[in-house]
């Protein structure tokens, strides 16, 4: 916070109420993987409380017109992603791969490491994948004009506000997102709501694109999203159920990790960085032909999107870091399903509108590119 108040937060709350508050149009919000275990310690609940039942009531509550959970978009970001991960091991194309779903580390790539563009995930960030599926194939499939259609982000983020800007994200004649606010903007609507957070009710998030899995929740911390691409391109590179889902040598609190992952024939190692000075330092190692990995995650929040600029202040104190932490991978442990490509939705998604993972329709609305940007 800026002590001499200079510098005020960005608050696009008002942008939301006057989207709810006109009658022509129909306004969808979809919620991160990191918000659930971070909102109630806006209304005093313990860090790591896990409140998605009370989070959704409340979006009702506030009058969207469909309350959704971004996790859809990140078990689509995972058959993308796996499929992106298996084409390029076995088609002998660039590696390491980097995960591609934090718009602050990208941002530093274009910036700073231009020569490495190659290198990240084309896909899409989860937010940005479900965006493009609701302004395509839920409008069709529910009759209603995508002009009238409003994407609400809540993220745990200040980058996405700037992500959801980006030409190439926008470029269709539809935003894909419209309005990106974070946690704490969130905790203030539901105040102006005049709603008791902590004594709401629990409510299930709306169907279609309503099914999720533990694999998506955990894209909230350090280590989650390369977890749940890795649970899928096991099955599918090796035809065999996975025993153990849980990858727990990826998993822990340093900031940059390195682990390896038997998958049939293959030992793939892994790297994953949160913060950019650590990012930086896998990047290096890239650039100057030192690299060891087949793939690298990369968060710029260290910690993961539970620790991420717009979330709830935690003052630097990890320990509330690492109960958020601990709440995402308890919420993926409740899950029925915990592997993106089990998810039923996803595959009706596929198989009505899609067609394959990775098929020409998927890169038209899924994928991105990169670009380099002056260096600052
Ligand atoms: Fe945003 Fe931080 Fe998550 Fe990156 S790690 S997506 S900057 S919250």
């Amino acid at each position: 916070v800026c002590p001499t108040a200079a510098l005020t937060e960005i608050n696009h709350t008002d942008k939301v109420w006057e989207a709810l508050n006109d009658p022509d149009k129909y306004v969808i919000v979809q919620t991160a993987p990191a918000i659930r275990v971070a909102i109630g310690e806006i209304f005093d609940m313990e860090p790591g409380t896990i409140a998605t039942g009370q989070l959704v009531t409340a979006l009702k509550r506030i009058g969207f017109n469909a309350v959704f959970d971004t996790d859809f978009g990140a078990d689509l970001t995972i058959m993308e992603e796996a499929s992106e991960l298996i084409y390029r091991l076995q088609n002998n194309k660039t590696l390491p791969i980097l995960t591609s779903c934090c718009p602050a580390w990208v941002k530093f790539i274009e910036h700073q490491f231009p020569e490495l563009l190659e290198v990240p995930s084309t896909c899409k960030s989860p937010h940005i994948m479900f965006g493009t599926i609701v302004k395509t194939y839920y409008a069709e499939k529910n009759g209603i004009d995508p002009d009238n259609i409003v994407v609400v982000s809540v993220m745990p983020c200040i980058a996405k506000k700037a992500e959801a800007k980006r030409p190439e994200l926008t470029k269709d004649e539809h935003n894909n997102v419209d309005i990106v606010v974070t946690t704490r903007e969130l905790g203030l609507m539901i105040k102006e709501a005049g709603l008791d957070f902590i004594n709401l009710p629990s409510s299930e998030y709306d169907k279609p694109l309503g099914e999720t899995t533990g694999a998506s929740v955990i894209f909230g911390t350090s280590g989650g999203v390369i977890e749940a691409a890795l649970r899928t391109a096991y099955e599918w590179l090796t035809g065999d159920e996975l025993q153990k889902v849980e990858f727990e040598q990826l998993r822990g609190d340093g900031g940059l990790r390195k682990a390896t992952v038997q998958i049939g024939d293959k030992m793939l190692r892994i790297g994953i960085a949160s913060g950019l000075g650590n990012a930086r330092t896998l990047l290096e190692e890239i650039r100057d032909g030192k690299n060891q990995y087949e793939a690298i995650e990369i968060m710029a929040c260290p910690g993961g999107c539970v620790a991420g600029g717009g979330q709830p202040y935690h003052h630097g104190n990890f320990e509330i870091v690492r109960k958020r932490q601990e709440a995402i991978y308890q919420e993926d442990k409740n899950k029925k399903i915990r592997k993106s490509h089990e998810n039923s939705e996803i595959q009706k998604l596929y198989q009505e509108y899609l067609g394959q993972p990775f098929s020409d329709t998927a890169h038209r609305l899924l994928h991105t590119h990169f670009e380099e940007r002056e260096r600052i």
